[in-house]
C-alpha cells in the first residue's frame, strides 16, 4: 500500500534513474505525482477521420505510418524530418524542423499506430493536403487492447512530458499509485467541504486524473469538473490561510510608535514646491496613523506611474527624521536612487537632514565614511540600491524603510531590510497596479494605499503605432519639437548590433540620428554598460536640458523624472511587455507640454500578442486597465514571477482563471484564521495537515 508521503522510488516501474527525472521536475512524494495534473485531456472514445480535418484546427488523430525520413530544403539545407501516415480515410504529413529530428528518427517506424495531436493545416507545397508541424505524439502499442486501456478508449490525462518522461510513463505510474493508494487525509475543515459541497479529496485525485465516460469535454477544459474545483479550491484556501496567518503574526508585532501632532503632519507637507493632489494627502494620513501604532507600518503604496509616490513616501520620511529615527530608502537601479537622492537633496535643503547615497559604486573611504555617520546616528536619511542590504550596513536606530518599485525586489529582500531596525515601519511601492483581488493575495500581509490621482495640469500622452515606413514622419515631428525647445527620448530593446536578430541596436540608432539625421541637435547615448559616473553624466545633461535627444536602452525604465521631455519614440515596441511599454511611456507628460509615445514597429510581421499590447497601450492610458490586459495575455505567474512574490508556486490553480474561487477561499480561510472562538479548530485543523504542506503553505506551528 502506498501513502501520499511514500517516496516516489517504492512505486512499482520507478528505478533510480526515474526517480532522479522526477525529481528533477520537484516530484519526490506519491503526493507530488498526484498533484501533477493533466495539462489537457484527450477524448479517446473517438477520433477525427482525416479528411474530416478542417485546415486551422487543433485536434488529434489516430493513424498509421506510412513513410518516415530526413530531408533538406533547396534553398538553405534546412534538415526536416517528414513523416506521412494515413488513416481509411487519407493522408497528413508530420514536419519536425531543427535538431529534434535526431530523435524522431530513433523512433518512428512504418506500421506504427500513432496518435498526433496538433493544429492541422493545409500543406503549401501539396495541394488539398493536410500537414501538422511538431506535433504531440503517442505512439501506441500494438498489442495491448482497447478495453481496460488507460491510454485508449477513453478520456484520457495528456501530462507535460520532461526529460526521461513521457506523458505515458506519467499516465502509468499515477494510475499505478491511484489503485494502490491507501487513506487520503482531508486537508479541508468538515464546515467548508459542506458549505461549498466539495468533493472528497481521494475522489477528486482520481477524476482529475481519469475523469468518467460522462464528464464534459469543456469542464475539463476550463478547469470546471467537480474534481478539478474541488481541488483548486483546497489549494488556494491553504494559500490564503497561510497569508492571513502571516498577517495575523504581523500584527503581534512591537514596533516604534510616532508621535505625530498636527504641527508635525503639517510640517511635513512644508517641503513640497507644490500643492499635494488629494490623494497623496489622503495617503500620507494613512500611513501617518499607521507609524502612531505601536505595531508596525506594514504598507503597500501602489499608483500608476508619474502620481507622486516619491513625495509622499519622503514626508513619510520626514515624520520618521522628527521622531529621532533614521530612514532607509531602497530603490532597484543605481540611477534611480541616485535621482532619488537628488530629489530628496532638493526637497530637504532648508531642513538640515543629513541624507546619503549608498550604491554599488562607491569609493571606499567614502563608504567607510557614510556607514560610520550611519551606525552612529548621525546620517538620518540613507538612499541606495540592494547594496543597502550588505551585512556591514547597520543602523543605529532604523524606524522606516522605503522600498521603491517593490516588484523589482523580492519578499526576501524586503525582510532583509526590515532586519536592520528593530520592527521599523515599512513602506513598499510600485507603480504596477495589481487588481484588487491579487494584491490582497500577493501581499496579504500588507495593507494597501492607492494614489488614483495625478498632479494636474498633466495632459494624457498621446500615443501613435508607426512603422518603418513612417520613419521619417516621426523624424521630422522629432525636429519639430526639439526646435520648440522640447527634449526626446529614443528608446532601444538592446546595445550591441546583433546579427540573429533584426533590431536596431541603441549604438547604431546613436550615430544615425547624432551623424545623419539630427547633426544640429545635440544626441546623447545612455545603456548599462556605462560606467555609473558616466550614466550620471549623460543623465544630468539631459535632466539640465544640455542634451536634446537621449538614446537610451531600458535603463531609464523605472524613475526617471524630466518635466520637459515630450517625446517617447520606442524602436521594435514589439518587444516589450505591456507594463514596460506603459512604464516607459510615464517617461513622459510630466510637464505641461502635451505629450507624445511613438510606438515603432520593427518588423513588418508581429504576432498576436505583440499586436494586442500594442492596441491596448494605443487605446488606454489607465495602468489599471493595463495591468489587467498585461495580466490576461501574459498568465499571472510571469506577471508577479512568483517565486519573487515569495507565494508557492500553484500547482493546480490559476490566479487568473481562478479568482472567483480565490475570493471564496480567501473568505473562508479568513473566517478560520481571525474567529477566536474557532483558534482550538485552527489549531487541530493545521496540525492534520502534512508537515509537507504545512510548510509549504506557511503554516508551521499555527494553533
Ligand atoms: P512616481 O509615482 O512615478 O514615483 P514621482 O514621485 O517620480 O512619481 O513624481 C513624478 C513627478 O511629479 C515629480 O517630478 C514630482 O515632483 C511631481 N509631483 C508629484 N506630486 C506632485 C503634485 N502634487 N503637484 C505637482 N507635481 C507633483
Ligand atoms: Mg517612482
Amino acid at each position: 500500500m502506498l501513502e501520499l508521503q511514500t517516496p516516489v522510488q517504492f512505486v512499482k516501474g520507478v528505478g533510480p534513474g526515474r526517480a532522479r527525472d522526477l525529481a528533477a521536475k520537484n516530484i519526490h512524494t506519491v503526493e507530488d505525482l498526484l498533484y501533477t495534473l493533466p495539462y489537457r485531456y484527450e477524448d479517446r472514445t473517438r477520433f477525427c477521420r482525416v479528411s474530416d480535418l478542417q485546415p486551422g484546427t487543433k485536434t488529434s488523430i489516430l493513424v498509421e505510418v506510412s513513410t518516415a525520413r530526413l530531408t533538406a530544403t533547396r534553398k538553405n539545407r534546412l534538415k526536416i524530418f517528414n513523416l506521412a501516415a494515413r488513416d481509411k480515410t487519407g493522408l497528413i504529413r508530420c514536419k519536425w524542423f531543427h535538431s529534434e529530428y535526431l530523435y524522431q528518427r530513433k523512433i518512428f517506424r512504418r506500421g506504427q499506430q500513432v496518435i498526433f495531436h496538433g493544429k492541422f493545416e493545409l500543406d503549401p507545397y501539396s495541394a488539398g493536403s493536410l500537414q501538422v508541424i511538431n506535433p504531440e505524439f503517442e505512439i501506441l502499442d500494438q498489442a495491448v487492447p482497447v478495453q481496460g486501456s488507460i491510454d485508449m478508449g477513453r478520456i484520457v490525462p495528456v501530462y507535460e512530458a520532461a526529460r526521461g518522461l513521457g506523458t505515458r510513463t506519467l499516465r502509468r505510474l499515477i494510475h499505478t499509485v491511484l489503485s494502490e493508494l491507501s487513506g487520503v487525509p482531508e486537508t479541508l475543515p468538515m464546515a467548508v467541504l459542506e458549505r461549498h459541497d466539495l468533493m472528497d479529496r481521494r475522489a477528486a485525485l482520481q477524476e482529475s486524473h481519469f475523469p468518467s465516460a460522462e464528464t464534459r469535454g469543456e469542464d475539463l477544459a476550463a478547469r470546471r469538473t467537480p474534481a478539478l474545483f474541488r481541488l483548486i479550491f483546497e489549494e488556494l484556501f491553504l494559500l490564503e490561510v497561510g497569508v492571513r496567518w502571516k498577517r495575523r503574526l504581523a500584527r503581534k508585532l512591537r514596533g516604534m510608535p510616532f508621535r505625530i501632532d498636527p504641527g508635525l503632519r503639517r510640517a511635513a507637507g512644508k517641503f513640497l514646491p507644490f500643492r499635494p493632489t488629494r490623494a497623496q494627502e489622503r495617503v500620507l494620513d494613512e500611513m501617518a496613523e499607521d507609524m502612531r501604532q505601536p505595531t508596525p507600518m506594514n504598507r503597500l503604496l501602489q499608483g500608476d506611474v508619474g502620481c507622486g509616490k516619491t513625495v509622499v513616501a519622503l514626508q513619510a520620511g520626514a515624520m520618521a527624521v522628527e521622531n529621532g529615527a533614521q530612514v532607509a530608502f531602497m530603490a532597484p537601479t543605481e540611477i534611480l536612487a541616485e535621482q532619488h537622492h537628488l530629489y530628496a537633496r532638493r526637497l530637504f535643503a532648508t531642513s538640515g537632514y543629513r541624507i546619503g547615497l549608498l550604491t554599488g559604486g562607491l569609493k571606499r573611504a567614502e563608504r567607510n565614511r557614510l556607514l560610520e555617520e550611519l551606525s552612529h546616528g548621525r546620517l538620518q536619511l540613507l538612499i541606495g540600491t540592494h547594496a543597502l542590504l550588505e551585512p556591514d550596513v547597520s543602523f543605529q536606530r532604523l524606524g522606516l524603510a522605503i522600498i521603491d518599485e517593490q516588484h523589482r525586489f523580492g519578499v526576501r529582500q524586503r525582510f532583509n531590510l526590515m532586519k536592520k531596525g528593530v520592527h521599523p515601519h515599512t513602506l513598499v511601492m510600485t507603480a504596477t497596479p495589481i487588481p484588487r483581488t491579487l494584491s490582497m493575495t500577493l501581499y496579504g500581509d500588507l495593507d494597501v494605499s492607492v494614489i488614483d490621482e495625478m498632479p494636474p495640469n498633466r495632459s494624457p500622452v498621446k500615443t501613435h503605432l508607426l512603422d518603418d515606413l513612417k520613419r521619417s514622419r516621426a523624424y521630422r515631428f522629432v525636429a519639430d519639437q526639439v526646435r520648440n525647445g522640447r527634449q526626446v527620448y529614443v528608446l532601444c530593446p538592446l546595445i550591441e548590433e546583433s546579427e540573429k536578430l533584426d533590431l536596431r541596436p541603441a549604438r547604431k540608432i546613436f550615430e544615425q540620428l547624432q551623424g545623419e539625421i539630427f547633426p544640429d541637435f545635440r544626441v546623447d547615448l545612455l545603456h548599462g554598460r556605462l560606467k555609473s559616473a558616466e550614466k550620471e553624466a549623460v543623465m544630468q545633461r539631459f535632466a539640465g536640458g544640455q542634451s536634446d535627444i537621449l538614446v537610451s536602452t531600458t535603463v531609464i525604465e523605472v524613475g526617471m523624472d524630466v518635466a520637459n521631455a515630450t517625446v517617447m519614440l520606442i524602436e521594435h515596441a514589439e518587444r516589450f511587455g505591456l507594463a514596460q511599454l506603459h512604464q516607459l511611456r510615464g517617461r513622459v507628460g510630466r510637464g505641461r507640454e502635451p505629450s507624445y509615445c511613438l510606438l515603432m514597429q520593427g518588423s513588418r510581421t508581429i504576432g498576436p500578442e505583440a499586436s494586442q499590447r500594442l492596441n491596448c497601450l494605443r487605446e488606454t492610458t489607465d495602468g489599471f486597465v493595463i495591468a489587467e490586459k498585461d495580466l490576461e495575455i501574459r498568465g499571472p505567474g510571469e506577471f508577479f514571477g512568483t517565486r519573487q512574490s515569495g507565494l508557492p508556486t500553484l500547482r493546480v490553480a490559476h490566479l487568473l482563471r481562478d479568482r472567483r474561487i480565490l475570493e471564496t477561499a480567501r473568505r473562508e480561510a479568513a473566517c478560520l484564521v481571525d474567529n477566536v472562538e474557532s483558534q482550538t479548530s485552527l489549531g487541530q485543523w493545521a496540525a492534520g495537515l502534512s508537515s509537507g504542506w504545512q510548510a509549504r503553505y506557511g503554516l508551521v506551528g499555527v494553533g
